[in-house]
């Protein structure tokens, strides 16, 4: 059996206001070519860059939460090489002192973390698919800070690789410091892949998390049918090619760049204080995999049923929040039904209408006491659902809701009796059953009442007539 090795390099695009060494807007969104540019990320002659304090903060942030060491001293160097993509012929990137060194995630320890600038984007159609034959370049891209994150190669299989990556974004989603959404190149994934400790290849071009795990299963695969060849696995650089689902030769290292690197002479070196620290720590709200726990053994879930809430940051507020009015409202309550809700009917309005959780306008509080109306049996879960489509439009409380909804159904007392005597005349059992001391039964009568109206009828005043009927 061969034993895989496998390191990961993930460069994200931080979610600052502006570019790593200018003011020009860092807007991933922008559609129109080279508006948000500048002599500075263009690269003119004689402009100087200075550096942005939200992206060293973020990476400082990121290290934290991985428990990293912050380096004393840092600087940025200049790596030289030449394309078309990058105004200055030079990346300002970190070498030799990085940010971050050390810390760890799923027992996947981090090698490093550093801060660098984002190329342009060479465009071979134009916007409105202008079919020419030259090659156009946009510098919207060009300056955004990017940061680069290279793990030990700690990672044995490719299903670890992906759920380092997932766990990585939702970090840094958590840290506000990234969206990170992969298929907008806000992440992207390389991975360095070798068997039995032996010559490693680079794979490049890695653009979903699907991609993440197939390109190293083929990969692992491509070099164990070579070795049992008696083939020599290549030191190079292969690209994934996503239609052929295979990995395809790029360079090889003989042919690496010399990147010439030395200190950026137009910065001055990072120094931190415990101050710059504090403040950076201050920034870490609870993580993922605390809260993970935490929610576990405070709600009673399990831990396949928590991934939902901890998926999106937002989302495990929101449920939190809630939780704990209701649990105000209805002491002892199982969170069941709350979760319920939230997972299938708010979530699923949220999708249907394509708004996040902060966008909606139901406040927890509201949410949490329709569900306690529900809980006590104020409310039929037929009714429930109305109401919930009712409160994400108009974000009205529930029991103001109810009260027009009864206009509705029926709460006319004449009627419902007809109802009751009814089902007293279907269930004489029942009715003794209650005779003889055994109360709840008139909460299976209601339901009774409520199926066969199809939960239009009050079941307050339903539990009145009954008491009424049968005493
Ligand atoms: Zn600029």
């Amino acid at each position: 059996m061969r034993i895989p090795t496998i390191g990961l390099e993930i460069h994200t695009e931080l979610k600052t206001g502006e570019k790593m060494f200018c003011s020009c807007l860092n807007d991933p969104n922008e559609v129109k070519p080279n508006v948000n540019v500048c002599p500075i990320c263009l690269g003119h002659p004689g402009t100087l860059p200075t550096i942005n304090r939200e992206a060293v903060e973020a990476v400082l942030k990121l290290g934290l939460a991985l428990s990293g060491k912050i380096a004393k001293n840092s600087h940025f160097d200049r790596k030289s090489y030449f394309y078309p993509d990058l105004p200055k012929a030079y990346q300002i990137s970190q070498h030799e002192h990085p940010l971050i060194e050390g810390g760890m995630l799923r027992n996947i320890r981090i090698h490093r973390i550093h801060l660098e600038e984002d190329a342009g984007r060479l465009l071979h159609e134009l916007p409105g698919s202008k079919k020419t034959n030259a090659t156009h370049v946009d510098f919207n891209r060009a300056g955004v800070p990017l940061m680069e994150l290279v793990t030990e190669p700690d990672i044995k299989s490719a299903e670890e690789a992906v759920q380092f990556a997932r766990e990585l974004r939702l970090m840094m989603r958590y840290l506000g410091i990234s969206d990170a959404d992969m298929e907008k190149g806000q992440m992207r994934v390389e991975a360095n892949i070798s068997l039995d400790m032996g010559t490693k290849v680079e794979v490049k071009n890695i653009n979903s998390f699907r991609a993440v795990h197939d390109a190293i299963v083929y990969e692992l695969e491509r070099q164990k049918k070579l070795l049992e060849e008696g083939g020599k696995v290549i030191h190079e650089t292969r690209g994934w090619n996503e239609s052929k689902k295979q990995t395809v030769s790029q360079r090889t290292k003989e042919e690496a760049h010399d990147y010439r690197y030395f200190p950026e002479p137009d910065l001055p070196p990072l120094e931190f204080e415990d101050a710059d620290i504090l403040r950076a720590s201050a920034g870490v709200p609870e993580l993922p995999e605390a809260k993970r726990h935490r929610f576990v053994a405070e709600f009673g879930f399990n831990i396949e049923d928590v991934e939902v809430l901890i998926e999106n940051r937002e989302y495990a507020d929101f449920f939190e929040a809630a939780a704990s009015e209701l649990k105000a409202l209805v002491p002892g309550t199982d969170y069941r039904l709350l979760y319920n809700y939230f997972t299938s009917d708010l979530r699923g309005l949220m999708n249907e209408k394509n708004v996040s959780v902060g966008e909606i306008k139901i406040t927890p509080e509201h949410f949490a006491h329709l569900t306690a109306m529900v809980e006590r049996g104020e409310l039929s879960s037929r009714l429930a659902k109305d109401i919930l489509l009712k409160m994400f439009e108009t974000g009205e409380d529930p029991e103001i809701l109810k009260k027009q909804e009864k206009l509705e159904f029926i709460s006319n007392e004449d009627e419902l009796k007809v109802l009751a005597e009814e089902i007293i005349g279907k269930n004489p059992k029942a009715a003794e059953d209650y005779r003889k001391g055994k109360e709840e039964v008139i909460q299976f009568l209601v339901g009774q009442v409520m199926a066969k109206t199809r939960g239009q009828a009050d079941p307050e005043v339903l539990r009145e007539i009954f008491g009424r009927l049968l005493n």
